[in-house]
Parts: structure tokens; sequence; C-alpha cells
């Protein structure tokens, strides 16, 4: 058995639309549980909601580093699928999410190492190891990187505290708010309707491929947000896709509150692995149960001002219900 898990950076929902040719089946109502990569990715990986990344006192704090160094306090979905045998890859590019998170190296990694630029190289069909379970993570920039085509726009780094010169990319550009943000949404766009070109294989696939998000991305909305990190937990930063292609489960649609937690457990389902997990798997929402299962759940994060704010997920209202500063 081969299982993929592509993870697009900043893939909204409503942008995902165009890839749903793509896969047999749809989750409608798919929400993960913060605004910037890190604490979902370890999540979606875990399948725990207390991932000791759950970070919201004060973005890119040193703290974050020191705990990336001392790894995850859970075992990754690389874990159990290694200790049963099989064969787990993953490439990603960020700073943070990387071998921590428990994945060796691919074949085509020489080729993901020269091509490593958020370009989409790692959109491409995985090259598999013959005979053997297998599992492929790629968490891809490619559409997180729209910001690379504005014009004008001026990259300066910014040196995270605490650190022996770790920093971070900062973005601005000189245009005014208007003219700024259409060029700026434009810019994602023509990337979003580009992965249509990059995942053409998906259909042809032997593999499960599962395609999700880490947060969408916000052009001025609500409130007054640009981007992801640090916005706040409205649709359009949380609500992601969950697409599977899995043909031989036929054609779905299912509107079930489905979260970044129920990934793992899901996968693990597929590779007939028990583990007790926060996250369900959605196993029995592909085979067709329609009983809604779901949980509430309410988490924090921090605004790009500092002030803390909290949201709350309802699996009857399918959305965030509230979001409010405290
Ligand atoms: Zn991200």
């Amino acid at each position: 058995m081969k299982v993929v898990l592509i993870s697009v950076d900043s893939l909204r929902y409503d942008a995902s639309r165009i890839l749903w040719p793509y896969f047999n089946i749809v989750f409608t109502q798919h929400y993960v549980s913060n605004n910037w990569t890190l604490p979902v990715v370890a999540r979606m990986l875990t399948g725990q909601m207390d991932t000791g990344l759950n970070y919201y006192k004060k973005m890119w704090s040193e703290n974050i580093y020191q705990k990336l160094k001392n790894k995850l306090k859970q075992p990754t979905v690389a874990k159990y699928l290694k200790d049963k045998g099989w064969i787990t890859f993953g490439n990603t590019e960020g700073v943070f999410v990387k071998s921590s998170f428990g994945f060796g190296k691919p074949k085509e990694w020489t080729l993901w190492v020269q091509n490593n630029k958020g370009d989409g190289s790692k959109l491409r069909e995985p090259l598999f190891t013959d005979n053997k379970n297998e599992f492929r993570f790629y968490h891809e920039y490619y559409l997180h990187n729209y910001l690379r085509d504005i014009k004008d726009m001026k990259v300066g780094t910014k040196l995270i505290p605490g650190t022996k010169g770790a920093g971070i990319k900062v973005y601005s550009w000189p245009l005014p708010k208007e003219k700024g943000l259409l060029e700026w949404e434009a810019c994602y766009w023509r990337r979003a309707a580009n992965l249509y070109n990059f995942l053409g294989w998906v259909p042809k696939s032997k593999a499960i491929v599962i395609l999700t998000a880490d947060h969408g991305e916000s052009f001025y909305e609500y409130y007054d947000n640009i981007s992801h990190a640090g916005a706040h937990m409205t649709e359009e930063i949380a609500h992601v896709p969950l697409l599977i292609h899995w043909p031989e489960k036929g054609m779905r649609r299912i509107d079930q509150f489905t979260r970044d937690i129920d990934i793992t457990p899901t996968i693990l389902d597929i590779a007939g692995i028990k583990a007790k997990l926060d996250g369900r798997s959605l196993l029995p929402m592909i085979k067709g149960n329609k009983k809604v299962n779901g949980t509430t759940m309410t988490d924090k994060y921090i605004h790009r001002n500092d002030e803390l704010w909290e949201y709350y997920f309802s699996p009857t209202q399918k959305a965030i219900r509230l979001v409010k500063k405290i």
C-alpha cells in the first residue's frame, strides 16, 4: 500500500475547488486549528491536540526553537508506520517542519534539493520503492511563495530574539493599500490555479493521495488582516481542503465537520494500526457512515498586534462560531 499526504501551504478552501476533479472524495467542512504552519502540521502529523507546539505566547520566540530541538512530545504518523515496517519519507522546506517530524529521505531527495525553492517540485508524482508499504509527506510552499511574484516587493530579514542569528523573512511593498491588495491577490490566485497543472498525475496514481493545507490566506475579508500568520481564525484562514484520491471508495462529498487532528488517525486506520489519539479516523465517513461524531474545540492564537484571541469550533454549525479577544 502507498499513501501520500500533501500539505499545500496557504491553500484556502475556495482556492482548492479547481482540484476537485482530481479527487473522488471531497470533505467540505475541514478546519485547521491555528493560523500558521507549525502548530497545524504538528497536530496533523500526530493526531494530538497538545503537541507542545501549540504556540500562542509570542510569535517567533526562542521557546519554539528550544521545543523543536527536543522534537515533538508525541510520535508522528511516520513513527507508527515505520514501527510496522513501512517506509516513510517526507520533505518540507520551512525552518520548522523538518527532521523533527521523523521522516527519512526519499529517492527524489537530490532532485528536491536542486529544486527546493517552493517551486512546486514536491508536487510531482512520487517515485515509490516497489512492493513495500510506503508513506510520503510533502509540505509544499509553492502557493505561499506567491509573495515572490509581487512587483516591487521588498524582502528583509528580521532576527529572531534569543537565537544565534536565525532570521525570518519580512515582506513589504510600496504600493498603496488598494492597488497593492489587487496585485497581492492576483498573484495568489494565479499560483492557486497553477496547482492544477502540477497535480495532473493524481487521478492515475495507484497510491491513496490525501491533499490538505496547513491554513488558508486572507485578503482583508475581516478585520485588517492580510496573509495568514497573525491573522484571525476566520473562514478564509481556518477552512481548508481535504481531498482524497482513493478510487475504489467511489465518489463522495462529505459535509461533516473534520479537523487537522483527524488526518493521522485516518492514515493509521487505513494502514490497520490502532492508536489512541485525540483525532478520530475519517474512514467510517469515507465508507458512508452518516452519523455525526464531532467534538467542539476551543483554542487560542496570537494576533499580529500581540493580542490573545480565542476561537470555538462547533460541529453543528460546521464553522468557527466565535472569535473573541481575551
Ligand atoms: Zn503555512
